[in-house]
């Protein structure tokens, strides 16, 4: 597992910080992929100028707070780049509430980072709106929904990787956490898809690039009926969505010291707790 700042192999590079990266692919063009915390858009900005890159496109995984945050600040330092990504991730940019509950998810977030940013979360135009199949420059897009419905990832087949953001689960303090937030039946059919490019190199929303990606893929599928089975036995047992919640919140976050904000996990955990009941 690839989890440090710095270039993986043939230009393929992990930026600004292991546990919300931003991806770069220095290729005939050169790609970003994700866009982190608006708190971080000086650090990454920072990082690009110091290897000297231009960002020609920047791809989107999905319109989550902690994936295009720092969008907006990238675009204004580089105003060519092209910003690619889901037309339900545009449909969602374009809400008000959308965009109220990004700032207010990302002022906890520069909390629980301990930092303190007047930069505030921008919304922003998508360039390019893509979805399956479509082929662009040197990736190509397939939809993978289930931890959002606007969940795409981006593969580059001469380099052999693909960028799943959060479709295939995440690593958290050494744990593969599923993500099926929106579906687990789309979730499920989407990490099957992925599986496809299992011996490409995989990378990961949050934790970084696995160099080939089967095994991971194939665990984390298991964590994800796992974990389902569990939340329906809860569930049977407590016949109560918010007791499940607390129950799992106290095993799970407590258990294994998770970092992210409380909030942000608490939204999360209800919404897979729904998509399993309705699985
Ligand atoms: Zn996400």
């Amino acid at each position: 597992m690839f989890s440090k700042k710095g270039e993986f192999r043939d230009g393929i590079y992990l930026l600004n910080h292991p546990e919300v990266p931003v991806y770069l692919i220095r290729g005939k063009k050169n790609y970003l992929i994700d866009a982190a915390f608006t708190f971080m858009a000086p650090n990454i900005v920072g990082e690009l100028e110091e290897l000297g890159v231009e960002p020609h496109y920047l791809l989107l995984t999905h319109s989550h707070y902690d994936h295009i945050g720092a969008t907006p600040f990238i675009r204004k330092n580089f105003p060519e780049i092209k910003v690619v990504a889901s037309r339900r991730t545009a449909e969602i940019l374009a809400k008000p509430k959308a965009i109220e509950l990004i700032k207010s998810l990302e002022k906890e977030a520069e909390r629980s980072f301990g930092e303190v940013s007047d930069l505030e979360f921008q919304p922003f135009k998508i360039d390019i709106i893509v979805g399956e199949g479509d082929e662009i420059e040197e990736f190509s897009v397939l939809e993978t929904p289930g931890h959002t419905r606007c969940s795409v990832s981006f593969v580059f087949p001469e380099k052999k990787i693909i960028f799943v953001g959060d479709a295939a689960g995440v690593i958290e303090e050494g744990h593969i956490r599923p993500q099926f937030l929106s579906s687990y039946d789309q979730y499920v059919a989407s990490l099957q898809k992925i599986l496809k490019y299992g011996d490409f190199s995989l990378a990961l929303g949050h934790g970084g690039i696995i160099p080939e990606g089967r095994e991971f893929l194939e665990n984390s599928l298991k964590k994800t009926e796992e974990f389902r089975k569990e939340i329906l036995e809860y569930y049977e047992k407590f016949g109560d969505m918010e007791k499940v919640a607390r129950k799992i919140y106290r095993e799970e976050y407590e258990g294994l010291g998770l970092k992210q904000p409380k909030e942000a996990y608490m939204i999360n955990l209800r919404a897979m707790i729904k998509s399993a009941l309705n699985s």
